[in-house]
This record gives structure tokens, sequence and C-alpha cells, in this order.
């Protein structure tokens, strides 16, 4: 195995916190310090939790000491770039938070329109840096989304139809596995980690940088169109977002219009599609794209214009944390009477807000072999996410039965899962999450590169011992 060692050894390790502080180039925070409180927030504000430290990392060898540290003192690590984890994953209680949010080195080779990437970036920071030269690589829908998490998941965004999958713009990664080393990985070196970490989360050890394709993005066609959300438009929206050009991606969420300025007062409180497009290409064909939509009722809202791409992601309150619970699916068709149970369920849910999210995908996705990465749903042609945001953490149980119902009411085919909006559903949803060959796969390859399962604060793939393959369901392939 070709290993670049960091500039821990195990003379040096770490095994208390004053002898952390003094190997670490980035800083401890205990709760003892004024910045604690801020320091061990996650976006979502359903995870109060108190870790014993919260180390911001400043380099791969300090990821080595706190990784020695935990493995040594038994504590629970928790892994976090930019704390988005639906499940809530990246904090614990009493043990470590390994926060790469302060490693955000970008260096970008125009010329060969690629770029090496700290993992504490997030994608409205990599996507702002990338544009300066006209180029992008696709991420999510939300700007402050790190792309550590998202491109661990798989990484469904803006440019999913006409590029791919974050993944499918990963070159080459460095991470540290569990036994403190730093690996470089690409398709040539440990190609096994490397399929593994495009699809199977944090299961495999910490990414530190990644290296990322970047294509050219310039001026987009994008932005928010409101329309409301009778079942018909819902129906028809989706089968010409189906029918549209690769070009052209859209996020179609359903949802009861939020009191919001932008929105007229008359339809606060109604269902509206509130939908976000984005046509990477000519602004003229652009235009033709969106017509069809437009075109599909009295616009309520219309904020698509030609923009910079960076542009679609829109500033972000710092100190938003909502409470939610949700579900993810993949489904194959969006008809006329699944549009009207998708009505019916989101006028029935008693949450502050409800939403049903509708993602066409296809395009160059699709175009990926199956079994090319641990993310294999390759063929899935819609992916469905229903939450249900509210005030208090407590109210959880209230809205878990309409989700269930919702999820089951919806339910086409094997049903799937996308492990990047995965909640804390337990391991039968990890394992929708991926075919038995993947989960198989993956399984053998944690054995190899994390036998005591050290990273196992995430959608867990328990490590499989050597010559035993673990227990599964069976599921086809796709
Ligand atoms: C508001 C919102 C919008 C979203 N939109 C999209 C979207 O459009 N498309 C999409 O695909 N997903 C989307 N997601 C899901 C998102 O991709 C995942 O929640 C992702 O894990 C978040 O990444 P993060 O780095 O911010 O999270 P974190 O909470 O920091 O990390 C989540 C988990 O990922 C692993 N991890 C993170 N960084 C590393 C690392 N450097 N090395 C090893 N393991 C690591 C750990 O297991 C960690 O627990 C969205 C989530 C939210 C909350």
């Amino acid at each position: 195995m070709t290993k670049q060692t960091p500039s821990t050894s195990p003379e040096n390790n770490p095994s208390s916190i004053p002898k952390l502080r003094a190997v670490l180039n980035g800083r401890v925070i205990t709760p003892d310090d004024a910045a604690y409180d801020e320091a061990r927030a996650v976006f979502y504000g359903g995870f109060d939790r108190r870790p014993a430290l919260i180390v911001r990392v400043a380099d791969a060898a300090d990821v080595s000491h706190v990784i020695a540290l935990a493995r040594e003192r038994g504590l629970e690590l928790a892994i976090r770039s930019g704390g988005h984890s639906v499940a809530g994953h990246s904090t614990t209680d009493g043990g470590i938070v390994l926060d790469l949010s302060e490693m955000k080195g970008l260096e970008i080779d125009v010329g060969r329109r690629t770029a090496w990437a700290e993992t504490g970036l997030t994608a409205g920071e990599f996507s702002a840096a990338a544009d300066a030269h006209g180029l992008a690589t696709g991420f999510g829908d939300t700007g402050s989304v790190g792309i550590g998490g998202i491109t661990l998941g798989g990484g469904v965004g803006y440019l999913v139809r006409k590029h791919g999958l974050t993944i499918d713009d990963l070159l080459a990664a460095e991470v540290v596995t569990a036994d403190g080393e730093l690996l470089r990985v690409d398709a040539e070196t440990h190609p096994d980690l490397f399929w593994a970490i495009r699809g199977g989360g944090g299961n495999f050890g910490v990414a530190t940088r990644f290296q990322y394709r970047l294509h050219q993005v310039d001026t987009i066609v994008g932005g928010m169109l409101v329309l409301p959300a009778t079942p018909e438009v819902i129906a028809s929206f989706v089968a010409e977002a189906d029918a549209a050009q690769e070009e052209l991606s859209t996020i179609a969420n359903v949802m009861t219009a939020p009191p919001m300025p932008f929105l007229p007062a008359e339809v606060h409180g109604r269902l509206i599609i509130m939908a976000m497009l984005v046509y990477a290409g000519e602004v003229e064909a652009g235009e033709r794209a969106i017509a069809p939509f437009r075109a599909l009722a009295t616009p309520i809202v219309d904020m698509v214009k030609p923009m910079r791409y960076p542009e679609i992601y829109p500033p972000e309150e710092e100190d938003y944390h909502p409470v939610a619970s949700a579900r993810t699916m993949f489904v194959d068709a969006i008809d006329r009477p699944t549009a009207e149970t998708i009505v019916d369920l989101l006028q029935a849910s008693s949450a502050q807000m409800a939403v049903a999210q509708i993602r066409v995908l296809g395009g160059a996705m699709a175009r990926v072999p199956a079994d090319a990465t641990a993310f294999a749903h390759r063929s899935s042609r819609i992916m469905v996410n229903v939450a249900a945001l509210y005030e208090r953490p407590d109210e959880a149980a209230e809205h878990e039965p309409w989700l269930t119902a919702f999820a089951a009411a919806l339910r086409q085919g094997d049903g799937g899962a996308y492990v990047g909006f995965l909640g804390d559903e337990g391991e039968a949803r990890i394992r929708d999450a991926y075919p038995a060959s993947t989960w198989e796969r993956l399984a053998a390859i944690k054995g190899r590169y994390d036998p005591t399962n050290l990273f196992r604060l995430n959608q867990n793939i328990p490590p499989a011992t050597e010559g035993k393959t673990t227990d599964h369901k069976e599921r086809s392939d796709g």
C-alpha cells in the first residue's frame, strides 16, 4: 500500500487533550471555552449535543492526531465539514468533533480545468471562486452545505442532468484512514477506496482534499419560478422537466406558501410549487427551455433570468437552525393521481411547514454505469424528499407517522434511498441506499480500511471480516 505519512507517529500520538494541544496546528475547543456553544452548533436545530472537545483541524497531520486520540481513548468521533448532516452525525455527546471547517485551501488549475479543494469549503465558497474563471463543479441546492459531506454521498444538484453527480467530477482525493495514514486515492491508486468514497459516505476515512473536474459554466438561465400547486400543474411540471434538454435541471418544492415578502399575501398558506431551475447553456436556448414551465399556469413569482451560476445560491442566515424530520425516496413517475396524493398529504400535515421536493434526474448522471461508483441509483428517474419543519424537537413524534404514511403512499418499486438525505432511520434504510452487491463490496472495503469501525457515526456500513460476507436482504442492482 503506498502511503504518505503525515507528521504523526506512534511515539508522538497524543493520548490526552494537553498532548493534543501541543502537537496541533489547529485549535481545540472544550466546554470551558467561550466559543463552545457556537462551535457545537450544527445546521439542524434538533441536535443539542455536548462534545467533550471540538478540534478545528488545520491540516492532514492534525486529522491524524485527532484520530489517534479518539482511538486511544475509545471516544466517539464525529466528522464535520459543513455540518449539514440530516441525521445529526456531525456532532456527539461526550465524544470528539473533528471539524474541518477552517481547512479552506483551494487551488484552481484554469488551464486543465481542475481544482484541489480542502473539505472545509462550502459548495457556495467553491462555486464563487470557480466562477471567477467561468468554471463550475455541480454540488447541491444550498450554498452552505459542505463539499465534504455532499461529495462523499454523491451530490445531486443543479448540474446533475448536464454534468452528472458531484462524484462524477471527482478525480482524486486525499483521505486519512483509521490507522492515521494519509492516502492519495484515484482511479489508479487505491481504486477500491476511490470507488467506495464516491457514494459510501464518511465510512472509510477523513477526506481532507478533493480534486474535481471543472466545467465551463458561464451565464446560466436560472432562478425561482413560483406556480400554483394543483395536481395538474405538478404532474405537467414533472413531465416537462423529464422532456427538457439535459442543460436544464429542476427542483420543484411543493409546499404551503410561507408568509414571505416576495410572495403576494393572497397566496400565503396556499399550496405552491416553489421551483428552482437552472439551464446551463446559451441564454436564448435557456429562455426557450424555460418557456413551457412559465406556460403551465400564470406564475405567482418569476425570478428566472440570466445570471452567474453561483447566484443560484441565495444568501443564507447564519443563525437559521431549522428543526425537521424527513424521508427520501426514488420514484419512476409522478402522474396526475400521484400528484393528487402529494397535494392531499401536504394539506393533511400539522407541521409549521410541509414540503415535497421533486427532482427529475436522468441525463449525464444516468449514463454512468451503476457499478462504477458506490452511488448506484443511476437509472432512478425522480428523487422525492418529503419534510416536515416544526418549532420544537419534541414535536417529532407528532410528524413521524405523517412522514411514514407519505413515504408509503408514494412508494413505487423498491423505493431506494439517497444516503445524503437519509435521517437517523435505522440499518434497513441504510441498506436501501445500496444494492446488495454494492453493499457487499463496501463492507469488504470497510473491513480493509476501518476494521474496528472507528468511523461509525455515519450511515454506517459495518466492516465485513475476512472470508465472511455481511448478512443482507436481497435486492436487485440499479
Ligand atoms: C439544507 C440542505 C440542503 C441539501 N441539499 C442537497 C442537495 O441539493 N443535494 C445533495 O446531494 N445533498 C443535499 N443535502 C444533503 C447533504 O449533501 C448531506 O447532508 C451532506 O452530508 C452534508 O455535508 P456537510 O459536509 O455539510 O455535512 P456534515 O454534517 O459536516 O457531514 C455529514 C457527514 O458526512 C461525513 N463527512 C463530512 N465531511 C467529511 C470528510 N471530510 N471526511 C469524511 N467524512 C465526512 C461524516 O460522516 C458526517 O457525519 C442537503 C442538506 C441540507 C441540510
